[in-house]
């Protein structure tokens, strides 16, 4: 049975009750999937460099039974579905996968490091995926291969041009923002995705992994982020309305306000300074099947079982009871404590 007859053969009828609302009164609207915890990068302030715990073959969803997650929530009024990992385009059958999700009535988007998108942008394109978000820390070979480990810059590169050339358009760029690496280059990194017709974005670097893999100095808070890119803008930011328009994601959006960057946006993600959890509204699917309902705490409700016990159809109730535990908000501090224990890697950003 292939993943589209898969998901055919079971209607979202038994799926009802409304839209999913945390105890907050936040509506949930979007639902990240890792796909799996591998990567080919290792990513500094991601994961170690080795001594990591894999998860278990037997405990991997399998794509039919992701494809049928996503289903439920699609019944449950979620709107976005982000693949992301470790890396998505390591996981076999991710074409496949995406073709069976893109049926669904939701928009089918992937957050990827790039190493092998110059091959699978097309396919990924025809197979409905909506939209592309891009890891480039740097566009310096030698820092990027520092920062990722791994990475080679000219395969993103690559598959940058391959993703243009296949249809994506507002293609984001993803940037940790890491003072003593990176911050000399913000502004060039804007420059350079608005040349390309790609939407700058800047992370501040955050403490998962118990703070392991944080350094307190390396932080660049988005007040320095702002500055920076519109130094190179030659012109103020604006936000796109009020503090700056939110996607359906975390980022608030910022317009260059004049000059010949006028109107180019910049995204800006910063969990660190500038808090905002009181517009969450995301779950997050592990690649074992746990949903946490936060990036950056560790509690977490297991989906297989039920799902591997019980069928899809006692899937949204124990969806509804795992939100019924959605807290305010994270407690990252500005030293490193605070965060969850589980590592970036694990759960995907
Ligand atoms: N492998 C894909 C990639 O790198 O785009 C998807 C998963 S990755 C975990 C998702 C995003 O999280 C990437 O843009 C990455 O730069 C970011 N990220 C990872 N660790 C981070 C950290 N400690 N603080 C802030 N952002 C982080
Ligand atoms: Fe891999 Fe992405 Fe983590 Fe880098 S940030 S190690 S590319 S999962």
């Amino acid at each position: 049975m292939t993943l589209v007859q898969l998901r055919t053969a079971r209607p979202p009828s038994a799926v009802v009750g409304g839209p999913l609302v945390d105890p907050q009164a936040r509506r949930v609207r979007y639902l990240r999937v890792s796909l799996t915890d591998r990567c080919n990068y290792r990513c500094t302030y991601c994961m170690p460099e080795d001594g990591i715990d894999r998860i278990a073959r037997a405990d991997l969803l399998t794509l039919e039974e992701i494809a049928t997650i996503v289903q439920v929530f699609a019944g449950m009024g979620v709107e976005r579905v982000r693949l992301t990992g470790g890396e998505p385009m390591v996981r076999r059958g991710l074409v496949e996968l995406v073709a069976s999700l893109a049926a669904l009535p939701l928009d089918v988007v992937m957050t990827t490091n790039g190493a092998r998108l110059a091959g699978l942008a097309a396919p990924l394109r025809q197979a409905g995926l909506r939209g592309l978000t891009v890891s480039l820390d740097s566009l310096d070979p030698g820092r990027f291969a520092a920062i990722t480990r791994r990475g080679v810059l000219a395969e993103v590169l690559a598959g940058l041009e391959a993703a243009s050339a296949a249809g994506f358009t507002g293609i984001k760029l993803n940037t940790v923002a890491i003072r003593g690496f990176n911050d000399h280059e913000l502004g060039a990194l804007a420059l350079w995705a608005w040349e390309r017709g790609h939407v700058p974005r800047f992370i501040e670097v955050m403490p998962m992994s118990g703070g392991r893999l944080y350094v307190p100095g390396e932080l660049l808070p988005a007040s320095e982020i702002r500055e920076r890119v519109a130094l190179a803008a030659g012109a103020p930011l604006v936000a796109d309305s009020g503090e700056g328009v939110r996607g359906l994601g975390p980022a608030t959006y910022w317009r260059v306000a004049s000059g010949p960057h006028a109107g180019r946006r910049v995204g800006v993600i910063a969990p660190m300074t500038e808090n905002f959890c009181g517009s969450c509204n995301r779950l997050r699917l592990s690649a074992a099947g746990s949903l946490h309902n936060c990036l950056a705490r560790d509690d977490a409700g297991d989906l297989r079982s039920v799902l591997r016990s019980e069928g899809a159809v006692a899937l949204a109730a124990r969806v509804r009871a795992v939100l019924g535990y959605k807290q305010s908000g994270h407690t990252f501090a500005l030293d490193g404590h605070g965060g969850p224990d589980k590592a970036m890697i694990s759960i995907g950003g």
